[in-house]
């Protein structure tokens, strides 16, 4: 029983599971469970049924469907939308997955640092990955990335550089690149948040045909060789690097990689 005082959970809103999968947690087969509703609207988001709506479950219904998968995985991930804005919900499954002794995964924009840091000093969650979507020093491109208005880029880097503080040593940054936003200097700028720290990066191929936005999904798909390069002229800053590519899956990047490839 993890010291975390569990409560019984009423209801989440839900977004979806997946009793199996290999591609959610590096290394290890996890079950995915999809909470709905998100505070954002990313341009590129793959996700945007789940955005909103409501489809209301008991803790029953979701305790039965992680059982039914426990035999077969060796954690869950807890992914959306964006499961910290159930913070009962998600605090209480972590509990309840713990307590099967599997490994807990969260997957978040990084927007509800209290949540993660209730997680982390609960001894609650095991890998968190964070989407990092665009330099912490530039929130007017946060804002237009994640369809915020104003000035609330602002209250989104701060709140996303807290959360990078709080889950250091158990983080996996995620960056989703397109066409339309992928200058060197962008990706680079990303880099320089996580020169350092004790986190692993993937730079991740965004397929544009599953974007909200319509001007994205015009764009042409960046290529795995694309990509590569890209994530080599990172290795001076962030040395924990792998591209993850519908060509090859996902791959460590390091200048022996690219030495292979071009032969
Ligand atoms: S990409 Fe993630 S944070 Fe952005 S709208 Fe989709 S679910 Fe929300």
């Amino acid at each position: 029983m993890s010291f975390w005082k569990c409560s019984l959970l009423t209801g989440l809103n839900f977004g979806g599971f997946i009793p199996f999968s290999t591609v959610d947690w590096y290394g290890l087969a996890v079950s995915v469970l999809f909470f709905r509703g998100c505070p954002f609207r990313c341009v590129y988001c793959h996700n945007h049924l789940l955005l909103d709506g409501r489809e209301t479950v008991d803790y029953g219904f979701v305790e039965a469907k992680i059982e039914g998968a426990r035999d077969f995985v060796s954690g869950v991930v807890f992914s959306g939308g964006e499961p910290c804005a159930q913070a009962k919900g998600l605090v209480d499954l972590s509990c309840f997955v713990k307590d099967l002794d599997l490994a807990v995964g969260v997957e978040t924009s990084g927007f509800y640092p209290d949540v993660l840091s209730s997680l982390v000093e609960g001894g609650l969650v095991d890998r968190v990955f964070l989407d990092i979507k665009a330099p912490l020093d530039d929130p007017q491109a946060y804002g237009e990335i994640t369809g915020s208005a104003g000035d609330n880029g602002f209250k989104i880097t701060r709140r996303v550089a807290e959360s990078l503080d709080i889950v250091d040593g158990i983080v996996e940054v995620r960056t989703t690149l397109f066409r339309s936003f992928i200058t060197r200097e962008f990706v680079r700028g990303i880099a320089s948040e996580l020169l350092g720290r004790d986190c692993d990066w993937v730079l991740r191929q965004g397929i544009p045909e599953h974007a909200l936005s319509e001007a994205i999904r015009s764009e042409t798909q960046l290529s795995r060789d694309e990509l590569l390069v890209l994530g080599e002229s990172m290795l001076d800053l962030v040395s924990n690097l792998r591209i993850r590519t519908i060509e090859n899956g996902e791959e460590k990047v390091s200048s022996a990689l690219s030495a292979t490839d071009s032969q």
